[in-house]
């Protein structure tokens, strides 16, 4: 029997075919320089973006890469990050903020979040510092920054570097300075869902250390220096810290470029949007937590890259919005203590538990700057329906 209706049209978790859309003509300038350039990784268009972004965050220096994952393992290891040294990681993140640690051969130890912000607590990680801790690395999950006073006071007492997981925070500032150049560098990532994203992998160290600055472009590029001369720089090749390839291609950089002048226009959009869910999803019986953005000391600047909630029967609530054609994201499902790759360190589950709790109840809805008012309405819609039985 056909329906009397066509079912209502589901709502993807992530699209950006409207933005291209409309944003095209400026896209296809800067995709045609690199086509008539004929540089097509690590050219002029990619130095264009350094500078830019550089530009945007008020970094001295930005250095391209081909990933977020790389950015982190070079920014460690540019920062003298490995063999014998710990970084202290928080449980509940992606699982490259701490396998970039291991790539860097350095081990990372863990802590646990803060439930407000889902950044790493400052009093769980000092008491994960051993006599070989190097460094710590908060980590900006999905809306805000995490307590940096707190880390840089840790950091302070005990001798070691911040190096901040930065690749969500694009926009973010704590006190006019943007999210990554708190410490010793950050990174951004460009992958397609991230706030800037491009249409395949590229990433960015930021930083104001120069010497950071020049050793991550060195390794990005097989240890040459300088974009020409083929001279192999010699971080101690022989110890196994030998450059590698993370170039970034100039058709990523050319999308980053058309869309950075927009970035902020988006970021508006999405405060908006956020806003329109957090009023239609407050009170609504499962749903335990919709976003809370911490009132700091000092000014600071949030940005709703995820819009994460807390729920009941969380994955009972994927299952019905998935059937509604309804998509969703969970952040994190594992916290990084229990995933197998890490068992070697040795924790147990309960451990952390605010990053446990996160891991249970955390769900990311359909978020980013192409979705409409209809579109929220009618993922609230879906989510009280599972929760009372009916959409009003
Ligand atoms: C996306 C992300 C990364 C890695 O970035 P890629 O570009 O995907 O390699 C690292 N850390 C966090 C917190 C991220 O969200």
């Amino acid at each position: 029997m056909k329906p009397a209706t066509a079912p209502p049209a589901g709502v993807p978790f992530f699209t950006q075919a409207k933005s291209f859309d409309a944003r095209w003509p400026e896209i296809a300038r800067h995709l045609h320089d690199v086509f008539d350039r004929g540089k097509f990784s690590h050219g002029r268009k990619v130095e264009e973006l350094e500078q830019a972004i550089a530009g945007y965050t008020g970094a001295r220096f930005a250095v391209a890469v081909n990933n977020g994952t790389d950015a982190l393992t070079l920014l460690l290891r540019a920062a003298g990050i490995g063999p014998g040294d710990e970084v202290v990681v928080p449980a509940f993140t992606f699982v490259a903020s701490a396998s970039s640690v291991a790539l860097a051969r350095a081990r990372p130890t863990f802590a646990d979040i803060d439930p407000d912000t889902y950044g790493i607590d400052p009093a769980s990680a000092e008491a994960a510092i051993t006599p070989r801790t190097a460094g710590i690395m908060p980590v900006h999950l999905f809306t805000q920054m995490c307590d940096m006073e707190g880390v840089l006071q840790v950091a302070a007492r005990h001798g070691i570097t911040v190096l901040e997981d930065s690749a969500e925070a694009i926009g973010m500032r704590w006190d006019g300075r943007h999210a990554g150049l708190l410490g010793a560098g950050g990174v951004l990532s460009f992958f397609p869902t991230k706030t800037l994203g491009a249409i395949g992998d590229a990433g960015m160290i930021i930083t104001d250390d120069p010497g950071i600055a020049d050793r991550a472009g060195t390794l990005r590029h097989h240890g040459r220096i300088g974009r020409t001369i083929d001279h192999i720089a010699g971080i101690s090749n022989l110890s196994g810290a030998s450059g590698t390839n993370s170039k970034m291609d100039d058709l990523q950089a050319a999308v980053l470029l058309a869309k950075l002048p927009h970035l902020d226009d988006d970021i508006a959009t999405r405060a908006r949007l956020a806003e329109a869910y957090t009023a239609r999803l407050t009170g609504v019986p499962g749903v335990r937590k919709t976003p809370r953005v911490v009132t700091r000391p000092v000014p600071t600047d949030s940005v709703f890259y995820v819009y994460l909630i807390e729920v009941d029967r969380r994955d009972d609530l994927v299952a019905h919005l998935t059937a509604r054609g309804i998509g969703t994201e969970v952040y994190y499902p594992i916290p990084l203590h229990t995933q197998p790759v890490f068992a070697e360190l040795g924790y147990r589950q309960g451990r952390f538990p605010h990053a446990e709790a996160a891991c249970r109840h955390a769900v990311g809805l359909p978020f980013h700057p192409d979705l409409s008012i209809d579109d929220v309405d009618r993922v609230c819609d879906a989510v009280r329906e599972f929760y009372t039985g009916s959409a009003a």
